[in-house]
């Protein structure tokens, strides 16, 4: 049998009073692949990733990462996944290292033997000693996924890395996702502004009201447009 998809979702709904923050969502990601999971503000990106991740459980539906459902099995199900929702948080008075270094020592395992790796694949191994506080907001956001690294993982779900970088941090973070997926990362990735990640990534799935308008490659996406005469706009 073919191996599972990083990641596998069907039918997902999420229903809150009396909005439907996500209406029926089927979500398929190829391994080493960059998905773009994109729209508005309110569309239900950070929901659905909060269902993927386990967090919280659908109202219909499931989803699967590479076959196991975290509600399910637990943490056992995300073993190589890692990822954030909404904004990573740090202890802003402790240096980007110490709080990586806390993270491992909660992970156990070999996690604090890749603490030099993923400041260095992040971008942060000269400025480490520095307390968080003093960090941008992209140093933020590139710490949040080097703490994501130290899971070693296979999938990363990065809830609106980009949101608010001005352009150096912008493309620091496109470098950074680049580099991830060329060390075989799959990486699924929300954005409520296409054109920060329409380079970066494969395939995307558009949602606008929590269902999903658009699902497909991107350039045929970017193709569809231009055929149009005009970009696709998500605000
Ligand atoms: P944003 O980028 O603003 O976070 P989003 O695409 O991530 O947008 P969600 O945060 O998933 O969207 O929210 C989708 C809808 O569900 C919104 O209308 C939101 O108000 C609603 N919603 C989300 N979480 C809750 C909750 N815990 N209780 C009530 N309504 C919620």
């Amino acid at each position: 049998t073919a191996a599972a998809h990083p990641i596998e979702a069907r039918g997902l709904v999420k229903r809150y009073d009396h909005v439907t923050a996500v209406d029926h969502v089927d979500i398929t990601v190829e391994a080493g692949t960059v998905y773009g999971y994109l729209g508005p503000n309110g569309a239900g990106k950070t929901t659905s990733l909060r269902m993927l991740l386990g967090l919280i459980r659908p109202d219909e539906g499931r989803a699967r990462l590479f076959g196991r459902d975290p509600l399910e099995e637990g943490a056992a199900a995300l073993d190589g996944v890692a990822g954030f929702v909404e904004a990573p948080r740090f202890y802003p008075y402790l240096s980007g290292r110490r709080n990586l270094e806390l993270m491992a020592a909660l992970d156990g395992g070999d996690a604090a033997d890749r603490i030099d790796d993923a400041l260095e694949t992040v971008g942060l191994a000269e400025r480490d000693g520095d307390k968080v506080s003093g960090y941008s907001h992209g140093m933020k956001q590139r710490l949040g996924i080097g703490a994501a690294l130290l899971r070693d993982p296979r999938l990363l779900l990065l809830d609106e890395p980009t949101t608010g970088l001005d352009p150096a941090g912008m493309r620091d973070m496109r470098e950074l996702v680049r580099r991830l997926a060329a060390d075989g990362i799959t990486v699924l990735l929300s954005s409520h502004i296409m054109g920060e990640v329409e380079e970066l990534c494969d395939r995307v799935a558009i949602v606008r009201s929590g269902r999903v308008i658009y699902e497909g490659a991107m350039d045929a996406l970017l193709h569809r447009a231009s055929a149009h005469g005009q970009r696709y706009r998500l605000r």
